[in-house]
């Protein structure tokens, strides 16, 4: 519990989990403009320089947060309902896979490259968490689910001339909107290669078309013990009827009450459900794209 209090099965539920402050790097602009020379090192090298400004950062705002309280702005806290102490300053990742993706590594789950690349990356920031903990201060790591920070970063990087394969950066360590990505794919890319210096938890999203058999899930949930996935949701989207209200518990293209197909969508953004009508315009397009796998047998196949 002292080196991992992070609650994965519970996420937000877990032991005074919350981050104060989160500030989020750009793993792509960051490869970029590394100088890269075929080796891992340089990348290593910019990420530990990064980490330390961004320490910097998030210690000047728990500086600011400390005033805050000492003047009575923060009843919530004085209330005893959020403890600082037991609250992190959290260091974001967006454009992982982006980075990756640039220097001409697949990411894909049997790929050493990219197991090497997750290293470099993120280890320099888990070990810079590690060191900087002093008393009242946490640290972690998250790969943020930047649902509009996603889109941001691939338009700043796209004006300065940046590689960016898509117009939204993927959350993932996998491509989410990729076919061929098959469920135990995804849980290798967020098993213990991937996840291990990630203490601010990375979910695993398990895009499913339909509720799964008992035997199914259980399968499931024995390859994520395998691969050493640790966090990991099952989601299933909502199909909600715009002309007479019903909601059904998976993804249709008919409404079943009364045959409409005005329908929207909800699906789960960490932790509850979002229409996705809702979301960013760039995140809906993502939305879209992102595959839902049918269950199990027809996951080999690249389906419809
Ligand atoms: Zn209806």
């Amino acid at each position: 519990m002292q080196d991992n209090t992070f609650s994965y099965t519970l996420g937000a539920g877990g032991v005074a989990t919350g981050s104060k402050c989160v500030m989020t790097i750009n793993v792509n602009r960051l490869v970029q403009n590394a100088i890269w020379d075929g080796g891992m090192s340089d990348i290593s090298m910019e990420m530990e320089v990064m980490v330390e400004k961004v320490h910097k950062y998030l210690l000047a705002f728990n500086a600011i947060l400390k005033e805050r309280q000492a003047a009575g702005l923060l009843p919530v806290y004085d209330a005893g309902f959020v403890t600082p102490e037991k609250q992190y300053l959290t260091v974001g990742i967006n454009g992982f896979m982006e980075g990756a993706e640039s220097l001409g590594i697949e990411p894909d789950a049997d790929n050493p490259d990219y197991v090497k690349y997750a290293q470099a990356v993120l280890k320099p920031i888990y070990e810079a968490n590690r060191r900087d903990r002093s008393d009242g201060v946490m640290w972690n790591c998250e790969m943020v689910p930047a649902e509009n920070l996603g889109v941001k970063n691939a338009s700043w990087d796209k004006a300065e001339k940046l590689y960016v394969p898509r117009d939204c950066y993927n959350s993932y360590f996998f491509r989410v909107e990729d076919p061929k990505v098959n469920v135990l794919d995804k849980l290798k890319l967020h098993g213990r290669d991937f996840t291990r210096y990630l203490d601010g938890g990375s979910a695993c999203h398990i895009n499913l078309d339909e509720h799964l058999t008992r035997e199914q899930y259980a399968l499931l949930l024995r390859a994520a013990i395998r691969t050493g996935c640790n966090y990991l949701t099952f989601n299933v989207p909502n199909t909600l009827c715009r002309s007479c209200g019903y909601i059904s518990k998976q993804r249709l293209d008919r409404c079943p009450k009364c045959g409409g197909n005005d329908l929207d969508y909800a699906t789960r953004v960490i932790g509850y459900l979002k229409l996705i009508s809702r979301f960013a315009e760039a995140r809906q397009e993502e939305a879209q794209r992102r595959h839902y796998s049918k269950g199990m047998e027809d996951d080999h196949e690249p389906s419809d």
